[in-house]
């Protein structure tokens, strides 16, 4: 647990299910206030909010596509209305669509590239712009992958954003490094959510999926919500501008498994 996160004001899109959850869910545990962000899931963003609120945190949710300007600014807006302040923003909500390369169609590579990277563009944009004007020394936490650094076939829209967001992380971290604003990622392995459903994997499947990691386990929203709280917390305030990879040790492995 962190102390000095009591009281302060997160923004987690993608917040009604899987790892977006997870992490907002622990920021409740450190009695932070929440925007929970969700797309089209209402009572998964709301099961998320009373778990917050029965922690001990405060949270709001809001529907907002984060693909969009208005989306993004309606997430800083209810977090000033609600909270009075953004200090952390997680951007979490992503998704990918697998394909062949040479079928994918170009409303599927932008729709990825729109809400995986361009929406933590402009997410990280407003949220800095706030902090920035009210000289808050906040924090932005971009949920990447290890195909930021793992090539995965059928997925060249979805490993472009990723390794879109490490660039994104470095460049905003060094931009505003001074002013105290940190920005880092996590690059998860692979982790159980309605997203990546591994629990409904068969045998075979998952055995190959194990094959992929050296600790011959697959991770849960909470082994990233843990990574996600140190990173936002004060015991990292040295730490700008990196990607903190938890996935069992999988980046340890070759590329060609995947
Ligand atoms: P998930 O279970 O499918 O949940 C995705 C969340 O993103 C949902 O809350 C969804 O909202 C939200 N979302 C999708 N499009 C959105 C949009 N345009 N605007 C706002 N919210 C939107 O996914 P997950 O597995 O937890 O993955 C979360 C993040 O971790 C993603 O960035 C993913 O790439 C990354 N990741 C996951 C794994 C894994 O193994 N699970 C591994 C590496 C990286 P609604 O449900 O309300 O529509």
């Amino acid at each position: 647990m962190y102390p000095e996160l009591a009281g302060k004001t997160a923004i987690v899109t993608g917040g009604s299910k899987g790892i977006g959850k997870g992490i907002a869910e622990r920021f409740g545990k450190e009695k932070m206030n929440v925007v929970v962000d969700y797309l089209t899931d209402a009572e998964g963003a709301e099961e998320t909010a009373q778990a917050i609120q029965k922690q001990g945190g405060k949270a709001v949710t809001v529907q907002a596509d984060v693909s969009t300007e208005t989306g993004i600014k309606s997430l800083i807006q209810t977090a000033l209305d609600h909270f009075g302040s953004v200090d952390v923003l997680v951007n979490n909500a992503g998704f990918s669509e697998p394909a062949p390369s040479d079928e994918l169609a170009l409303e599927t590579w932008q729709r990825v590239l729109d809400v995986n990277l361009t929406g933590a563009f402009i997410a990280s944009r407003e949220a800095l712009s706030w902090m920035k004007a009210n000289k808050v020394k906040g924090s932005i936490l971009n949920i990447s992958s290890v195909h930021q650094v793992i090539p995965k076939v059928e997925n060249v829209h979805y490993g472009v954003t990723k390794g879109g967001l490490k660039m994104l992380t470095e460049t905003l971290a060094l931009e505003y490094a001074e002013q105290g604003i940190r920005i880092n990622s996590i690059a998860p392995g692979t982790i159980t959510t309605p997203g990546n459903p591994t629990q409904e994997q068969d045998a075979e499947e998952k055995e190959k999926t194990l094959q992929k990691i050296p600790m011959k386990k697959i991770g849960k929203p909470e082994n990233i919500a843990a990574a996600a709280a140190w990173l936002v917390s004060g015991e990292a305030a040295y730490v700008t501008g990196t990607t903190l990879f938890v996935d069992g040790g999988m980046t340890l492995y070759p590329s060609q498994l995947f």
